[in-house]
């Protein structure tokens, strides 16, 4: 295996995955690889370096791994945004439109304490709806979001200029 192999060449696209017509950008050929795994942690740190981060939010479930790798990367803590239901403690909701339908993702209420700085972390930038309600919960929580970091921006899908359009500053390693 040639040694300067970049991000995108770790991630493998799976046709007509989770149906007939997408094409699902598979991650977990990134993360099981040591050396690509490390690239992607230290990328979505760079722009970063010395600027004061308090937690790192990830989005349910590829955002937890690469959320939990960054925020040890950083000495500080995590805290999850999860799908309804899924959270034990006191949460505060937030819904989002689906292609087809509603969804809806929860945070606990006292993870965040307002002023923190947060940086967010997911896998993949589609429309952006997801990362939308992510920013909502923990700007209601008080958090002042650093960042927002992806693997993979897929910008035709709108989402990074409706991030942009909300005063976010969007970071992905490749498109
Ligand atoms: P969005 O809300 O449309 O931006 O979709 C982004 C969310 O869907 C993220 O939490 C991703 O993990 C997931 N997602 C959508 N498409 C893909 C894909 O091709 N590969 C991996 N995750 C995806």
């Amino acid at each position: 295996m040639p040694r300067n192999r970049t991000v995108k060449d770790y991630i493998r696209t799976i046709v007509d995955f989770p149906h007939e017509g997408i094409m699902f950008r598979d991650v977990t050929t990134l993360f099981a690889d040591a050396r690509g795994f490390r690239m992607a942690i230290d990328q979505m740190l760079h722009p970063y370096a010395g600027e004061r981060i308090d937690k790192v939010v990830g989005l349910e479930a590829r955002g937890f791994i690469l959320g939990g790798a960054v925020a040890h990367q950083l000495s500080v803590g995590f805290v999850p945004i999860r799908k309804k239901g899924k959270l034990p403690g006191t949460t505060i909701s937030q819904e989002y439109q689906l292609e087809y339908g509603e969804a809806i993702v929860e945070i606990h209420d006292d993870a965040i304490q307002a002023g923190e700085k947060i940086l967010l972390v997911d896998d993949l930038l589609a429309t952006g709806g997801t990362a939308e309600a992510g920013i909502k919960l923990i700007e209601r929580l008080g958090g002042e979001i650093v960042g927002c970091a992806f693997v993979v921006d897929l910008p035709d899908l709108g989402g990074r200029k409706k991030l942009e359009e909300m005063g976010m500053d969007v970071h992905a390693l490749c498109a």
